[in-house]
């Protein structure tokens, strides 16, 4: 577990991490075929970022409720997007959503030097204070509207959002680097997972990869 500090760590039973093993199995069974994405998820105990009543629900491959209204993303949904954005170690990715901080602590599994956004105040500091406790280290993490994204760490090799979005925000897209991937999911009832590749400093090549369902992405802080 070497992203995770050794002092004071929530316990990763061997309980956990045989269920951990059968999920991620599952994940490979369900078509996700990038060994770095299976590997940082094997790595995460998702437990440690559910509240401690659903923790023997923590390896059913469903999304659930975390403070404040919202959810951790189904973990299908946090590997597919994952491995749409086609980053490597050491690329620089942007999330907007911290949530739970689950898809954050699986971005910084794949050695990925990652930024993230949250609009709610109360998740933003829950989560904060959960990423000093298991000596989790995000570049920043800022509470904010990540409509906006965050323009004085652009560009990103890669951005994914989290919640969906009615359309696709322009700033987000502006703060790709050449080359970058935006991971958005596009839609108001249901979302389709949507990429943006930039290909030139004005072009953008865009492929869609079928529906999901995420919480709203909402303007504004609160
Ligand atoms: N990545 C999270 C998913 C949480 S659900 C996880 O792994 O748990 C989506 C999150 O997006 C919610 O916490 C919600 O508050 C947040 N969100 C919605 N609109 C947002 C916005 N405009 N900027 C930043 N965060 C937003």
């Amino acid at each position: 577990m070497f992203i995770f500090g050794v002092m004071n760590k929530p316990i990763d039973a061997a309980k956990h991490q045989g269920q951990r093993k059968l999920l991620i199995d599952r994940l490979a069974s369900m078509g996700i075929s990038d060994r770095r994405v299976l590997d940082a998820m094997l790595q995460v105990p998702r437990h440690w970022f559910m509240d401690i009543g659903l923790e023997s629900h923590a390896y059913d491959n469903k999304a659930f409720p975390i403070a404040a209204d919202q959810t951790i993303s189904h973990p299908y949904t946090v590997a597919f997007q994952s491995q749409l954005l086609e980053v490597k170690a050491g690329d620089q990715v942007l999330e907007i959503g911290t949530g739970s901080g689950y898809q954050t602590a699986v971005l910084l599994a794949l050695g990925i030097k990652t930024f993230t956004i949250e609009r709610q105040q109360e998740l933003f500091k829950k989560t904060k204070r959960l990423f000093s406790k298991l000596n989790l280290y995000p570049k920043k993490v800022v509470f904010g509207d990540g409509y906006l994204g965050m323009p004085e760490e652009a560009p990103f090799h890669g951005i994914v959002v989290t919640a969906g979005a009615p359309d696709v925000p322009k700033p987000l897209l502006q703060q790709l680097a050449l080359g970058g991937r935006l991971v958005i999911p596009i839609g108001t009832d249901e979302q389709i997972m949507t990429r943006y590749t930039r290909i030139s400093e004005k072009e953008f090549d865009k492929e869609t990869f079928g529906a999901f369902r995420f919480v709203p992405m909402l303007k504004n802080k609160n």
